[in-house]
């Protein structure tokens, strides 16, 4: 049995910090297409050219490279038992492909909706700091690193993400609204689908995340 938990919620909602510790507490690889992504752009590779100008300007890469990408990671070894996926889909034609590739296969997918307002993601997106070595996130404000400019887990220097200013969130929010928050409906539709306030502090998002994981699994 394959199983598959996806996070949904806008860019900054917390599915990168969630993802960072459910990933231990359900044994499942954490795939972020946002990181694999921006590794593509720091290694130079040809599907790594072809996203930087969606990125940049907050619009979604197309589909065809978006599920190529991830059904190749998804197809090695350590996804063999699951996976959890952080940042896909962000469509429906995303999420049709990722059903037809699970369909008739021993799987189960289980779907944690992280909700957060538009006015608070703005605070996070423009004050979130990132580990380019090992993808640990930080906030200026809301959490943190331990010495400024360094990452607790792995010591590497904390960077900002170019995509991450007041004017590319507006466009990045403006795609979530159109073509991401519609897959809340669409997996109500179709079974196990869970929605958490990700509006308050990361250890209750966090309580709350794994009850749906296991509410869904029961
Ligand atoms: P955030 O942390 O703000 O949710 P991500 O790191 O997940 O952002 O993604 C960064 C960018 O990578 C997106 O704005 C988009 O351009 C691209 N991207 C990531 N995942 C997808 C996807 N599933 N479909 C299309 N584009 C994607
Ligand atoms: P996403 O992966 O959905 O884009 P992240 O997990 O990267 O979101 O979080 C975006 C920013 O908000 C980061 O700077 C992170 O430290 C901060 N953050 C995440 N969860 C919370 C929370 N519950 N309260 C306050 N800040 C948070
Ligand atoms: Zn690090």
């Amino acid at each position: 049995m394959q199983h598959v938990v996806i996070l949904l919620g806008a860019p900054g909602a917390g599915k990168g910090t969630q993802a960072q510790r459910l990933t231990e507490a359900l044994s499942l690889p954490h795939i972020s297409t946002g990181d694999l992504f921006r590794e593509n752009l720091s290694q130079g590779t040809d599907l790594g050219s072809k996203a930087k100008v969606f990125m940049e300007r907050g619009d979604l890469v197309p589909d065809e490279l978006v599920i190529d990408m991830l059904f190749d990671r998804v197809s090695r070894e350590d996804c063999k038992s699951g996976y959890l996926l952080d940042g896909f889909p962000r469509t429906i034609a995303q999420a049709e492909s990722l059903g037809a590739r699970l369909d008739g296969a021993d799987a189960t997918i289980q779907v944690v909706d992280i909700q957060v307002p538009d006015a608070i993601i703005t605070k996070r997106i423009t004050g979130r700091w990132s580990c380019p070595d090992c993808n640990a996130v930080y906030h200026a404000t809301f959490s943190p690193p331990k010495t400024a400019g360094t990452c607790d887990a792995c010591s590497g220097t904390l960077t900002q993400r170019k995509d991450d200013t007041a004017q590319v969130v507006v466009q990045r929010l403006a795609n979530y609204h159109e073509l991401t928050a519609p897959l809340a409906a669409w997996y109500q539709e179709r079974g196990a689908f869970c929605s958490v306030d990700g509006n308050t502090d990361t250890d209750s998002v966090f309580e709350a995340c794994l009850a749906c994981v296991q509410l869904e699994a029961s």
